[in-house]
C-alpha cells in the first residue's frame, strides 16, 4: 500500500496569506452608541456639534473684566462686587460690568461681559461657601481669556471626527458621545462558534473520570475570540464520531462567520474535521512549517448567502493558542473592519539564555520579555518554562513568543524577533 500523501509544509506566511485571501470587512450595520464598544467604523464620521459650544469657564471661581484686575497681587487686591452666581447647566441671567464680578463653576456659561475667570483659590472667598459673597477680593492677576474654554476650541461642527476603520474604543466614544453622536455605522460584530473535539474532554467543575481530561480548547478560544471582538457561540464538545461532528459543525455553519474546532485534525484513527469540512464545504490542507502547530484543516463554505471559514486547529491547548493568534485573530481583524490584519507589535529582543529550535519549522518559543539592562530601549526575552505544545503553564507565564529560524542554535545575546502577545499596535 503506498505511503498516505502528505499535504503542502509550507511556511508561516504563506499560510497567513492563503487564510486572509478574500477576506473583506462584513456588512454595515447602524447601531447604538452605547452598543458600539470594539466596532469598527464604517463610515467617517463628522461633528453634529461645535463643542464647546459656547464658551465656559475652566475653573470654579469669579467671572471678571480682566482689565479691573490685570494688576492684582497679595500686597495689591482688587476688591469687586459679587453680582451672583452662575451654577453648570444654567444659563447666566446677569452680566458682568467693570467693576464687578459673577461666582462661576466649572463648567459654567461665561456671562456676557467677562472675559476671564479668577480661581476662588487665588481670592479671598472660601471654597465651597454655599452664601454667595457680596463682594471679592482678587490677589492674582488675570488677562483676558484665562481659564475660559472659549467656544469652538475643541471640536468644530461639521468636522471629521473618526475617520472609516477607526475602532469604537472608550476615547473614540467619549468624543461621539459629547459631540451629540448617538448612532454609529459600524461593520457587524464577526460570529465565531467553538466546537471541541475529543472522547476524552470533560468541562471543567465535572469530574474527571479514567483516561479523561478537561476541555481547555473551547474555553480559551471563546476568550480569545471575544477579546478579538467576535461575539462567541461555545458549542460544547464533540464526541469523535463523525454523525456527533458533523452535527455540531453544521448547525454552527448555519450561524456564524468563522468556525473553530480543535483536536481531530491529525492522522489519528478518530480524526474526523477533514471529513466534516468536505461535508459543508472547500477543505484546503497544509502542514505549516511552525513548531507548534503543524497540522492545520481549513475550509470555506457559504451559509444563507454569508461566507464562513472553518479552521481545524490541532488539538494540543498551546498549538490551538497560537494558531489562533496567528491565523484566526487577523482574519477576524479584517472581517470586523479594521485595515490592518495583524495588530500585534512585532520586535526585536535579545535572547537572555541560549536557544535551540528544531529542524525544518520555525520555532514560536514561550517566552518573557523584559527591559534590557544593556540597552535602554532594548528588551530581552527568556524562556517561560516548558515548551511542550500540552504545557501551558508557560503559555499562562510568557507574554511574547520567540521566532527562532528553523534549526537555530542561538547564543545568550543572540537578536530574534518577538511576537508580543498581549499589547497592540494602533
Ligand atoms: P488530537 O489532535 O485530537 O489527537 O489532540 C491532540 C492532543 O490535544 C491530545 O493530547 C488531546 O487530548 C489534546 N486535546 C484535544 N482537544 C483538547 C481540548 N479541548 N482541551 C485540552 N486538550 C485537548
Ligand atoms: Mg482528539
Amino acid at each position: 500500500m503506498p505511503a498516505p500523501e502528505l499535504p503542502d509544509l509550507i511556511p508561516l506566511d504563506e499560510a497567513q496569506r492563503r487564510v486572509l485571501e478574500g477576506v473583506s470587512p462584513l456588512p454595515a450595520v447602524t447601531v447604538d452608541l452605547a452598543a458600539a464598544d470594539g466596532l469598527v467604523l464604517a463610515a467617517p464620521v463628522r461633528s453634529p456639534l461645535t463643542v464647546p459650544t459656547w464658551a465656559n469657564s475652566a475653573m470654579d471661581g469669579f467671572a471678571v473684566v480682566s482689565a479691573d484686575v490685570a494688576a492684582a497681587s497679595p500686597a495689591a487686591p482688587v476688591r469687586l462686587r459679587v453680582l451672583g452666581e452662575v451654577p453648570a447647566g444654567r444659563a447666566p441671567d446677569a452680566g458682568v460690568a467693570p467693576g464687578t464680578a459673577l461666582r462661576i463653576m466649572t463648567g459654567a456659561m461665561m456671562p456676557a461681559g467677562a472675559d476671564a475667570v479668577v480661581p476662588v483659590e487665588d481670592t479671598d472667598a472660601s471654597h465651597g461657601a454655599s452664601e454667595v459673597p457680596d463682594a471679592v477680593a482678587i490677589r492674582t492677576g488675570v488677562r483676558a481669556g484665562d481659564n475660559v474654554r472659549a467656544a469652538g476650541t475643541d471640536v468644530r461642527e461639521g468636522a471629521l471626527l473618526l475617520e472609516r476603520g477607526r475602532a469604537c474604543d472608550p476615547a473614540a466614544i467619549a468624543l461621539l458621545a459629547a459631540t451629540g453622536v448617538a448612532r454609529v455605522e459600524v461593520h457587524r460584530r464577526p460570529r465565531v462558534a467553538v466546537i471541541s473535539t475529543g472522547d476524552e474532554l470533560v468541562p471543567p467543575g465535572e469530574p474527571l473520570g479514567p483516561a479523561q481530561i478537561h476541555d481547555a480548547n473551547s474555553l480559551s478560544l471563546a476568550a480569545q475570540a471575544a477579546e478579538a471582538g467576535a461575539e462567541v457561540r461555545r458549542m460544547g464538545i464533540a464526541r469523535d464520531t463523525l454523525p456527533a461532528l458533523l452535527a455540531l459543525v453544521r448547525e454552527a455553519v448555519a450561524w456564524a462567520d468563522i468556525v473553530i474546532l480543535s483536536g481531530g485534525v491529525s492522522v489519528g484513527a478518530h480524526d474526523h474535521v477533514k471529513a466534516a469540512f468536505e461535508d459543508v464545504g472547500t477543505l484546503s490542507l497544509w502542514r505549516v512549517a511552525i513548531k507548534p502547530g503543524r497540522p492545520f484543516a481549513f475550509a470555506r463554505a457559504a451559509s444563507g448567502g454569508h461566507a464562513v471559514r472553518l479552521f481545524g486547529l490541532p488539538g494540543n491547548p498551546v498549538s490551538v493558542f497560537v494558531t489562533f493568534e496567528l491565523f484566526v485573530r487577523p482574519v477576524l481583524r479584517l472581517l470586523a473592519g479594521h485595515p490592518r490584519a495583524f495588530d500585534r507589535p512585532v520586535r526585536m529582543a535579545r535572547l537572555a539564555e541560549p536557544m535551540r529550535g528544531s529542524a525544518g519549522r520555525l520555532n514560536l518559543t514561550r517566552v518573557v520579555l523584559a527591559p534590557d539592562p544593556e540597552h535602554p530601549d532594548g528588551v530581552i526575552a527568556r524562556s517561560s518554562g516548558g515548551q511542550d505544545s500540552y504545557m501551558l503553564a508557560s503559555l499562562a507565564a510568557a507574554n511574547a513568543l520567540a521566532f527562532l529560524p528553523p534549526g537555530a542554535d542561538l547564543p545568550a545575546g543572540a537578536e530574534v524577533v518577538v511576537w508580543e502577545m498581549r499589547g497592540r499596535d494602533t
